[in-house]
């Protein structure tokens, strides 16, 4: 072993250390989201504050600068798509990142998001954006300092948008998201206009939430998330997490009335949880193990929730055993009307519970806004007014209240700025691969009829999971549709798929 490699070795071991305490920090969360009484709360915040501390300590410890120097000017980094060039080049990245930050801006970051949250869903519960005000503005000052210290050339918001989606510019966001907004519109306004409407009383019928546990529980493993390597469990907000190779939680709910939310939303984690599966096990704890941004992440979830969840091959095969399944709510519905109703799209008020074509044009509207905060082209005093407008030109909505207009998303009060745009991308990221697998492995209706789900499956992860943070996300789409991120692969799929629903 030549010095480099021990480096290289002792540069590894710490890292992954680091995951393994990061992933018990992550069970401790996830049983916090899932099980513990609201009266340990207190003393699992310590837990987590010590254990966050620790894996600071080690990801910035001033050895690991020292072992990165070495290692730049070694072989080993030569190449920086290579396994060891990937851990090098992406470590370096992430130790600038976190050490650029004074820690008394990373301490008060922190304790504003947890007040934040706080007064917002007070002020929310309240319907009184004015005592929301005070909060926001000082959050929305400190990520202004903070991308102040983690430096930029062109607008603060680049450094804050890194964060989630690496090496990405807010230029090149906004114009993909302009134009996808440019060609959404009309097709919103179109939808609205058609005289056709599905009857989506159908999926409020009532259906048993314990024969929706297990009809969600068939359809995952059906589509490949292995159960024997992840579990599904209930909570209020679902979410997917990785604790460790071989064991991925899932988290959903139910609700006896709405069965697309149990079943999407399900898929949807699903999605988040095979992506999480096909990650190379053999790098756990490195980036060369590592997903590669949340746009990639969501691109995967939303594919299995809309792109396959939502089609009419997939429900041609599982039409007749959700039927059989629930058998009151939907012996008497025909297919097409089902079908209807599970892609019904009307604008709505609330970006949770929108359609697949409403649903971005909400996140357009947050992604505006947000920019404009953290540009100081906008006021937070000004929010409510700017945001209400947004609904009314994007999504032809008034907002009755504050409660379920600006104040609705936790995101602001957390101080998730650079968020939000993500959502969209990962459609535009969904829409784009799905198009070029479907290319390359012909007929996916024809499969996705007999059940057969592993061809598209096995696609994500030779051409996705399997790199791990080797590409950005910009350099994957690059590499596996040879073309860059656009909107126009998501536009023929909703212009194709809802002109034939609502006779367009
Ligand atoms: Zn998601």
């Amino acid at each position: 072993m030549t010095d480099h490699q021990a480096t290289y070795q002792r540069l590894c071991d710490q890292f992954q250390e680091a995951t393994m305490l990061g992933t018990i920090q992550q069970l401790l969360e996830w049983d916090e989201r899932t099980k513990m009484p609201p009266a340990g709360g207190a003393y699992r915040a310590d837990q987590a504050a010590y254990l966050a501390g620790i894996i600071h300590q080690q990801k910035t410890a001033p050895v690991v600068d020292e072992w990165l120097q070495e290692l730049a000017e070694s072989p080993l980094a030569a190449d920086p798509h290579s396994d060891t060039g990937t851990v090098i080049r992406q470590l370096r990245r992430d130790y600038d990142k976190k050490t650029k930050l004074p820690k008394s801006l990373v301490e008060e970051l922190t304790r504003t998001a947890v007040e934040g949250q706080q007064v917002w869903s007070e002020a929310r519960a309240a319907d009184d954006f004015a005592k929301f005000q005070p909060i926001l503005e000082k959050t929305v000052e400190l990520k202004r300092q903070e991308a102040a210290a983690l430096g930029f050339d062109i607008t603060p918001y680049d450094p804050l948008l890194d964060d989630y989606e690496p090496g990405e510019s807010t230029a090149n966001v906004a114009r993909v998201l302009g134009e996808l907004r440019d060609a959404l519109v009309p097709l919103v306004e179109a939808i609205a206009d058609s005289s056709q409407r599905p009857d989506v009383s159908i999926v409020s019928r009532e259906f048993p939430i314990e024969v929706q546990k297990t009809f969600g529980a068939q359809v995952v493993a059906a589509i490949g998330f292995d159960l024997e390597a992840g579990r599904i469990d209930e909570t209020d907000h679902p979410f997917m997490v990785g604790l460790g190779p071989g064991d991925v939680r899932l988290t959903t709910r139910f609700d006896e009335h709405n069965f697309c939310d149990g079943l999407f939303s399900t898929m949807h984690e699903a999605g988040h949880g095979i992506y999480d599966q096909g990650l190379p096990r053999e790098f756990y704890g490195l980036p060369t193990g590592e997903d590669v941004s949340m746009a990639i992440h969501e691109s995967q979830s939303r594919m299995w929730e809309n792109q396959v969840g939502r089609s009419h091959a997939f429900w041609e095969h599982f039409y007749g055993r959700a039927q059989k399944a629930f058998p009151g709510a939907l012996a008497d519905v025909e297919m097409r009307d089902f079908y209807g109703a599970i892609n019904d799209v009307r604008p709505s008020l609330i970006r949770v519970d929108a359609d697949e074509v409403t649903y971005n044009l909400h996140v357009l509207i947050r992604f505006e806004l947000e920019q404009a905060l953290i540009e100081n082209d906008l006021q937070v005093a000004d929010l409510p007014a700017a945001w209400n407008e947004k609904y009314r030109d994007c999504l032809g909505i008034d907002p009755p209240n504050d409660a379920d207009g600006v104040l609705q998303d936790v995101h602001w009060s957390a101080g998730l700025f650079g968020y939000f745009p993500t959502y969209a991308l990962g459609n535009l990221y969904s829409a784009q691969f799905f198009a070029q697998a479907a290319e390359d492995l012909g007929d996916l209706d024809a499969q996705f009829r007999r059940g057969e789900f592993a061809p598209l499956r096995e696609w994500l992860r030779a051409n996705i999971h399997t790199h791990g943070r080797r590409y950005s996300a910009a350099e994957l789409v690059e590499r596996v549709t040879s073309k860059p991120l656009s909107h126009k692969p998501l536009i023929d799929h909703l212009t194709q798929k809802y002109g034939e629903i609502y006779g367009l």
